[in-house]
């Protein structure tokens, strides 16, 4: 009996070590799968986090490791389309896949002054423009001088018109206008040289787009950035190159960056520079 007894527990011995060594090998290698895992987990939630905190998305991370500073014209390949919706319902916009084609009749979808009067001789004209804007705008490797007349127009249908008046000084400075800065030119056609308060939120934040340059750029709200270019404009990831008003000259754009559509221009004067006058002083435009 003691005798079988003690085989029994050599038995016993013999399988109980080589099961409980079996199991310790099973658990040393699910601990290593275990840690493996982790680990994985770690590298990608380390990589995840980078990607996070300074890239929108990959591709941005991967765009950033070829290029350190993407120049100006590949920051303008990434543009956003403009779309028919920032315009307002006064005004017809259609569009195919070059140009987007803006049809109004130039009078303000806001309140305006008493024109005449003794500061101007004017009357405000309903106008029939239709203009064009490049969808992909293109900067242009020289800058063009912005024409007399309509340069560009705000979403709410009324033309921008350059910093100049028809002596080619300061119009901003030189001219009398109404209460949402704007007036007529002699041609009854109303008009900005300046931001208008009346376009909605454009003074609180910098980057409400308020209108569109004849180069197919965008113009946005106030700034007082100091990296602008002499047109007015700079060039970020979101946007693109772009426009911007300011309280300072050149107010709204001061060249095209881009290149102008033509056939916007104003036929009768749009190809001429502001002429320096002597003497008589014509009627502000
Ligand atoms: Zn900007
Ligand atoms: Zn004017």
């Amino acid at each position: 009996m003691k005798k079988y007894f003690v085989i029994f527990a050599i038995l016993m011995l013999l399988l109980g070590c080589s099961s409980s060594a079996e199991k310790k090998d099973q658990a040393v290698e699910k601990t290593v799968a275990k840690e493996k895992n982790e680990t994985l987990e770690v590298v990608e939630k380390t990589a995840t986090n980078n990607v996070g905190s300074f890239y929108e998305n990959e591709s941005d991370f991967l765009e950033e490791e070829k290029q350190d500073t993407p120049k100006v014209e590949e920051i303008v390949e990434q543009k956003p389309e403009t779309t028919p919706e920032l315009f307002s319902k006064n005004v017809k916009v259609t569009s195919d896949l070059d140009y987007i084609y803006v049809e109004s009749n130039g009078m303000p979808p806001h309140e305006t002054g008493e024109f005449p009067n003794p500061a101007n001789p004017n009357t405000i004209k309903q106008q029939n423009y239709k203009f064009k804007f490049a969808l992909k705008p293109v900067l242009a490797s020289k800058n063009t001088k912005l024409p007399m007349g309509p340069v560009g127009i705000a979403f709410n249908g009324v033309p921008i018109y350059n910093p100049y008046n028809a002596e080619g000084a300061d119009a901003v400075k030189a001219e009398i206008f109404d209460q949402c800065e704007g007036h007529p030119d002699p041609q009854g056609r109303y008009h900005y040289h300046q931001l208008s308060d009346c376009i909605e939120g454009s003074k609180e934040k910098i980057h409400t787009a308020i209108g569109l340059s004849f180069d197919g750029f965008v113009i946005y709200g106030l700034t007082d950035s100091s990296d602008l270019d002499e047109c007015n404009g700079h060039a970020d990831k979101e946007r693109g190159y772009h426009y911007h008003a300011t309280t300072t000259f050149p107010y709204i754009m001061g060249c095209y960056s881009g290149v102008p559509e033509a056939s916007d221009f104003d036929q009768n004067t749009g190809k001429l520079p502001p002429p320096p006058q002597n003497g008589n002083s014509p009627p502000p435009r």
